[in-house]
């Protein structure tokens, strides 16, 4: 039990605690409140599995709320990619809420804070107000309007409600310390008039409140024990906790706030906002871009959900914002897909090599493992004859004694096949390798129990069977950004540091069994990575992405 103790993260202590003072086990609730402004990227992963995992573990709700409070940047195409990839991550909601089916209750409950002196209509700008804010060190300035009647502020508020004020003319405030050492708490902004349609109530509201007022309300209405969110939200702390006030009444049960470290990955940018750049400057094609560090991408790209999961649970969570590398999300992707994934062969950069000694017209059917890393995964059939692909890399007509591939003179053996020989390199007039001209041992074949079949030679490689293979495209992935940080620099945007070379879309030969498999579907191409078939697919052209290589080609 103590054991156990130690390894609770900083949030399960609280919770611990509070479970221990004066909360019940059934009064835990939790939530993740995305904005439906952009899609989820990895960084959410971390909040979702957080919260979710918090579901679990505690066997308590948790509600996906979606904080739809900005109409000029909400979509409902959004919506219903979130709902999409919180499900795909393998999580289940309690409650699908929106913090726009409040919009009622929290109009009433301004209405009560005006009549009780706690709220004002301000009309003023925006450039006005922001002046008179103060800094931290001084006293900010209060503005004219705050004195004015009760009556007045409901008069005007009503307006600004139906629309009869123009967009800029008022906003409603909280009346609370112009002199606070929290800037926040300096009669923060809760209303604003916006003329706009939402994608969820039309043209219903003519004003719309601001984050601050609306979500610590729409964690009491939903009646959230504790509400994570990340550690810029630790200063609107103070301000969550006195809008709750406002409307807590004895015996209510207030939410907590509590607050953890963003979590951000190398090599590319986790903000929807920059994301959305990417997409509108067309850097990448989509927010679904297999580059794209959005839940969708990472989908698209290969991943699972699992990997995901395992990458948000081996990070952590933290009080102190960090960056982790990219390589760590790739280790989980290929921690998971070795196990699951099956094997096949493809050869990515062809070299023709024909058998000389293999009977013309021949072919032959040899039993292939489909996966040795799960015995109930059973065993397909791959088509040989006499001429093959290679690996162009795999081949060399001299080379040293660390060369364990095909060199001339010199055996390999080819994969659930022969062993063969390469005989002669044959050149075009420039000199390049055209074909290679190999013999085969025909008592070698894999697994035939013969003496040939158990010897030893030094290296074994991946081939198809050219009048077999299966042309397709495969498209090879590299990182977004050149940097690890692409916003370090405070001189230069983010966009100067885009990798041009992220996409490298080739021609590639696979065996014959891949022909059915399906957009989504993944794979192990022996000796070069997973890779997944890619929903740009067509009867007549597969295509593949690459998800992540077999080793961490970036450490050398
Ligand atoms: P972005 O800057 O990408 O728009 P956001 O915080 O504005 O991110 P929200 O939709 O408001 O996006 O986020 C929903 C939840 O996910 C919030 O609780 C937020 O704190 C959390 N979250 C967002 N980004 C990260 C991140 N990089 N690491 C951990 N949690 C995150
Ligand atoms: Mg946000």
């Amino acid at each position: 039990m103590q054991e156990e103790k130690k390894s609770l993260n900083f949030i399960e202590q609280i919770i611990e605690e509070d479970l221990q003072s004066n909360y019940t086990k059934n009064q835990l609730k939790f939530r993740f409140p995305p904005e439906p402004n952009g899609y989820l990227h990895i960084g959410h992963a971390s909040s979702i599995c957080l919260n979710f995992g918090l579901g679990l573990t505690y066997n308590a709700p948790v509600n996906l709320r979606f904080d739809d409070t900005n109409p000029i940047k909400e979509e409902s195409r959004y919506v219903e990619a979130i709902k999409e990839d919180v499900k795909w991550l393998g999580f289940e909601w309690a409650e699908e809420c929106y913090a726009s089916d409040y919009f009622q209750q929290l109009y009433d409950w301004a209405v009560e804070l005006i009549k009780n002196g706690d709220a004002y209509v301000d009309s003023q700008d925006s450039e006005t107000i922001a002046l008179q804010k103060g800094t931290p060190s001084e006293a900010g300035k209060e503005s004219p309007f705050r004195n004015r009647s009760v009556e007045e502020n409901l008069r005007l508020f009503e307006a600004m409600k139906n629309g009869e004020t123009k967009e800029k003319e008022h906003v409603l405030r909280a009346k609370i310390d112009m002199s606070s050492p929290n800037m926040l708490m300096r009669d923060p902004v809760m209303y604003r008039c916006l003329h706009k349609a939402h994608h969820r109530t039309n043209n219903d509201w003519k004003i719309y409140p601001m984050y601050d007022w609306a979500h610590g309300e729409s964690d009491f209405i939903e009646q959230i024990s504790h509400s994570f969110c990340t550690l810029e939200f630790l200063p609107h702390r103070e301000l969550y906790n006195w809008f709750i006030s406002k409307v807590c009444k004895e015996g209510d049960f207030p939410p907590k706030q509590r607050e953890f470290a963003r979590r951000n990955l190398s090599h590319t940018v986790v903000s929807k906002r920059k994301l959305l750049k990417l997409v509108e400057e067309g850097v990448v094609e989509s927010w679904d871009d297999p580059r794209m560090p959005t839940i969708s991408g990472l989908r698209r790209r290969g991943y699972t959900p699992a990997s995901i999961r395992n990458f948000a649970d081996s990070i952590g969570i933290g009080k102190r914002e960090n960056r982790i590398d990219v390589a760590h999300l790739e280790f989980c992707a290929r921690e998971d897909l070795n196990k699951t994934a099956p094997r096949v062969m493809g050869v990515l950069d062809p070299l023709k090599i024909v058998i000389t000694n293999y009977p013309e017209g021949k072919e032959e059917w040899l039993t292939a493992e489909n996966n040795p890393e799960d015995e109930n995964s059973g065993n397909r059939e791959v088509p040989f004859s006499r001429e093959i692909y290679i690996e162009k890399e795999d081949f060399r007509e001299e080379a040293n004694r660390k060369f364990f591939r095909l060199k001339l003179g010199k055996e390999v053996r080819l994969k659930n096949a022969y062993i063969i020989k390469a005989e002669k390199a044959v050149k075009d007039e420039d000199g390049n390798i055209v074909e290679v001209h190999c013999t085969y041992d025909e008592d070698s074949k894999s697994g035939s129990g013969t003496e040939a079949s158990k010897r030893k030679v030094k290296g074994t490689l991946h081939w198809v069977s050219v009048p077999h293979a299966k042309r397709v495209e495969v498209r090879l992935y590299d990182r977004l950004f050149m940097v690890e940080d692409p916003d370090a620099d405070k001189e230069k945007d983010f966009m100067n540091f885009v990798n041009p070379d992220s996409l490298a879309v080739i021609e590639a030969y696979v065996e014959p069994s891949l022909a059915s498999a399906m957009p989504g579907e993944k794979f192990q191409f022996q000796r070069k990575g997973y890779f997944c078939v890619d929903q740009d697919s067509t009867p007549e052209l597969q295509v593949f992405n690459r998800t992540v290589t077999l080793r961490d080609s970036w450490k050398g």
